[in-house]
């Protein structure tokens, strides 16, 4: 099917793109990789008056870090932070997630402020960026803000973001030493959405005590979820059966699968509890070996 009728802006900053964001509002869909909109256009699900195209806005493709904090330009795709050698030393939960979304032409198309704006609750990125605390940068017509990842997801394919506002940024705290993540992902085929994400990051004390411990979870709700329970619990112990299975078992209160065509509800309740404890023991594995 061919999309219904748009006006088409490819703005050359960003200042343009908010100006005419906000002079469209909700009749304006920004575009990015277009791996998740253009499908969407196509099937008429949506129709917006016009598409602004963010793809020649410069100075939004990036990962470095800036002071005490790991700074991802919204126009990066997948493929770039795979590829960075930052990420992959000290981002491990991240670089598990962007080698396993979709194909490798969606790696290269799709990009990380496009899959967090669009929101699929199944999606690799809302996971990890709940469990290692993430924060996205919105510009609109009054200025920038910050969104904590939690707050950002608010229900299915719906975010914080309002509609005359762009995500510029992804930010992340640097992590403090013996501090490292792990994300798992269950898919029926390769490429696959998940069928069950789950990201952990652990932070543990010179005798293996858990300081911090963090965990996000995909495919397992409305939205990617927090599994606030299991952190409470895992923080102050020392990551040994008891803890963990206690944590396993309360993620049962934090979730709230639904069957679909992927799996039936409790398969996926089932599945959370079982990749939980595979990420987490990765994630304190990782966390040991940690010395920066
Ligand atoms: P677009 O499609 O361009 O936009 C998506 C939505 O976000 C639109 O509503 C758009 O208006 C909005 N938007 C885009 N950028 C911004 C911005 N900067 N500010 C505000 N709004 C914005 N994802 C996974 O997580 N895991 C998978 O395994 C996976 N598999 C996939 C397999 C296939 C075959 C396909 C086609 C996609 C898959 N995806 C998967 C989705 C992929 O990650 C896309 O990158 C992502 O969903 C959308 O990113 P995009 O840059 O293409 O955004």
């Amino acid at each position: 099917m061919y999309p219904n009728k748009f006006d088409y802006y490819r703005p050359t900053s960003l200042a343009e793109a908010v100006e005419i964001t906000a002079r469209y509002g909700p009749d304006a869909r920004p575009l990015a990789g277009g791996q998740s909109l253009i499908p969407l256009l196509k099937l008429r699900l949506v129709n917006p008056a016009v598409i602004v195209d963010l793809n020649a806005i410069p100075g939004l493709s990036y990962a470095r870090q800036e002071n005490d904090r790991l700074t991802i330009g919204a126009l990066t795709c997948h493929s770039d932070v795979d590829e960075s050698d930052l990420i992959r030393a000290r981002y491990a939960a991240i670089g598990d997630a962007v080698a396993h979304i979709g194909d490798a032409q969606v790696r290269n198309l799709g990009t990380v402020g496009g899959s967090l704006a669009h929101a699929d609750p199944s999606a690799d990125w809302g996971a990890v960026l709940l469990a290692v605390g993430g924060e996205l940068r919105c510009v609109g017509p009054g200025g920038e803000r910050l969104i904590p990842a939690p707050e950002f997801f608010t229900d299915i394919y719906e975010t914080a973001r309002q509609p005359d506002e762009i995500v510029t940024e992804v930010r992340i705290c640097a992590p403090k030493p013996r501090t490292d993540g792990a994300y798992l992902k269950l898919e029926r085929r390769v490429g696959d959405f998940a069928l069950v994400g789950v990201a952990v990051s652990v932070a543990l004390d010179e005798n293996a005590i858990c300081v911090d411990a963090g965990i996000g979870l995909s495919g397992v709700g409305a939205t990617c979820m927090k599994g606030i329970s299991a952190e409470r619990i895992l923080r102050g112990s020392l990551l040994n059966e008891p803890a963990i299975a206690a944590a396993a078992d309360s993620l049962d209160a934090d979730i709230d699968p639904y069957t679909d065509a992927r799996a039936p509800a409790e398969y996926k309740r089932a599945m959370a509890k079982v990749f939980f404890r595979r990420a987490l023991e990765l994630a304190r594995q990782r966390a040991t070996a940690q010395r920066l």
